[in-house]
């Protein structure tokens, strides 16, 4: 049941008094009127006409804070740091989110939206940082997998699909690719390679496909793809590539088409993750004859 209904006479007092009034001006506030219980005051905000509730007792020991004003300075500094405000983290009080200029969505600190604002630090997309990054890394054939384990802010760590090897590789190396891989040597660029197609039986029965290129598609199948050595796998085709370089470009023009073409067809990585040492490049086994097709397309063009 409710007790504030206009029938019933407020169960606490209405009273304003003057030397209220006078601390909640100074404060830039008007006072309209005593709401909820003995403690609180609705406060008219002079700057944007906002109203909103506060206890009595920060009206006259400290600064009231309007609810809009704030929101419209954490508009003002988002815009000043090129990103568009979004509305506050309702989970933390020190977030808001924001957009960028590339669309995605950031979690920021106000404090650190304020200091972009005043131009002393940036606020990069995380998400296109690292997709920037992981395109790096595949234009040398290797994959991202996060950052340095030393901690070392120019370094990242990477993976050699080819040999499964992972290594700390600056990313100024990565760029331009002066560095080798630690296991198999700089010579895979250059070495015959393969193209295959693997399928894969999850615990859970659902059948993938994985397209890839290996110098040895039968040592990556039993050593390095499967997280558990009893997983239901086998190779389903192969075919030799002059270099590796070769497999490699024509293996990512094959992943272009089959994620253009049959976007229905690519598994999401959630599914498999537990069991894969693969993050992307599976698809579901009614793929597999796609993939064939693929494959048996490319031997006249590309095997020299
Ligand atoms: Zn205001
Ligand atoms: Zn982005
Ligand atoms: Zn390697």
């Amino acid at each position: 049941m409710s007790h504030t209904s206009t029938a019933t006479p407020a169960a606490f007092p209405l009273t304003i008094h003057p030397h209220w009034r006078a601390a909640a001006e100074a404060r830039g506030f008007g006072i309209l009127q005593r709401v909820k219980d003995r403690y609180h005051l609705l406060l008219s905000c002079k700057a944007c006409g906002a109203t909103h509730m506060s206890k009595i007792f920060v009206v006259m020991n400290s600064q009231p804070q309007c609810p809009r004003c704030i929101e419209a300075r954490w508009q003002a500094d988002a815009e000043a740091a090129g990103l568009q405000w979004a509305g506050r983290d309702p989970q933390s009080r020190h977030h808001g989110f924001y957009i960028a200029d590339c669309r995605h969505r950031l979690r920021r600190q106000f404090e650190l939206i304020k200091r972009a604002a005043a131009g002393t630090c940036d606020v990069r997309c995380e998400l296109c940082q690292q997709q920037k990054e992981q395109e790096e890394a595949e234009a040398q054939g290797w994959e991202l997998i996060g950052p340095d384990p030393d901690g070392g802010p120019n370094y990242r760590l990477y993976r050699h699909p080819e040999c499964g090897h992972e290594q700390r590789v600056a990313r100024a190396n990565m760029q331009t690719g002066r560095f080798g891989c630690g296991l198999c040597g700089e010579d895979w660029p250059a070495a015959p390679s393969h193209l295959y197609a693997m399928q894969f039986k999850l615990l859970n029965g659902t059948c993938l496909v994985k397209l890839g290129f290996s110098r040895n598609p039968d040592s990556r199948l039993r050593h390095q793809l499967l997280k558990h050595r009893d997983l239901d796998a086998k190779i389903l085709k192969t075919v030799p590539m002059a270099t590796g370089q070769l497999a490699l470009q024509t293996e990512k023009r094959l992943h272009a088409k089959l994620q253009a073409g049959f976007p229905d067809l690519v598994a999401p990585p959630d599914l498999y993750a537990g069991e894969l040492r693969v993050k992307s490049e599976v698809y579901f086994a009614d793929a597999a004859q796609v993939i064939f097709a693929m494959l048996d397309a490319i031997e006249p063009e590309e095997d020299s």
